[in-house]
């Protein structure tokens, strides 16, 4: 079994106390996908944010157990590294979040995607958008799907991929049932991808 490229913190649903959440660094990069609310804590006592010469937050949708440190996380990382985080998200409320939990305005940029992470809409919920990933990292296609309850936008990507991350439930409505798409994925893992199943 190939070891993942992105390293997880937790893959709880949202009432665990390890929320769903990944890191890599690239090149002196760090990213962190996703960032809810037992993240700050984590990350607080496991990095060294000075070695980094960019930090990247990439949020998949705004609920609470995805994105509900995001701005403890910013705040902390300007006012003890005096450095700006860029938030990649393709959120439409990405920009409101981040005023209305106060953020400090110089402690973060919002970019929408970059060459190398490109996101994916999908459908995990009717209140909010969500969207998946589209990660190439180190000769490898990755795709990631966040919380979602379909495989449909994925499916296209997820042939292509060296390792595909997958959000599976064993009875939730809001995310993919684990018996609706076991055999899809075996097919694929037979294909060339490596299935990750974040299960909850
Ligand atoms: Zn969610």
């Amino acid at each position: 079994m190939k070891q993942p490229t992105l390293k997880f913190f937790g893959n709880d649903s949202g009432f665990g106390n390890k929320n769903n959440s990944a890191y890599f660094e690239d090149k002196g990069e760090f990213f962190l996908l996703d960032c809810g609310f037992a993240v700050f804590g984590i990350i607080k006592e496991r990095f060294d944010f000075s070695q980094y010469k960019n930090i990247n937050i990439v949020i998949t949708h705004l609920h609470n157990d995805h994105a509900g440190s995001l701005s403890q996380v910013i705040m902390y990382i300007w006012f003890t590294y005096g450095k700006t985080v860029n938030v990649m998200s393709a959120c439409e409320k990405i920009q409101e979040y981040l005023e209305i939990t106060g953020t400090v305005k110089d402690g973060y940029q919002i970019k929408r995607e970059s060459e190398n992470l490109k996101f994916i809409k999908t459908q995990h919920v009717k209140e909010i958008d969500c969207y998946g990933l589209r990660i190439y990292l180190e000769g490898k296609n990755i795709v990631y799907t966040g919380d979602t309850n379909t495989l449909e936008p994925f499916k296209k990507y997820s042939k292509k991929a060296d390792e595909f991350y997958v959000d599976v439930s064993k009875k939730s409505e809001v995310h993919l049932k684990i018996d609706d798409v076991l055999s899809q994925l075996e097919e694929l893992s037979q294909m060339r991808s490596s299935c990750f199943l974040n299960a909850c």
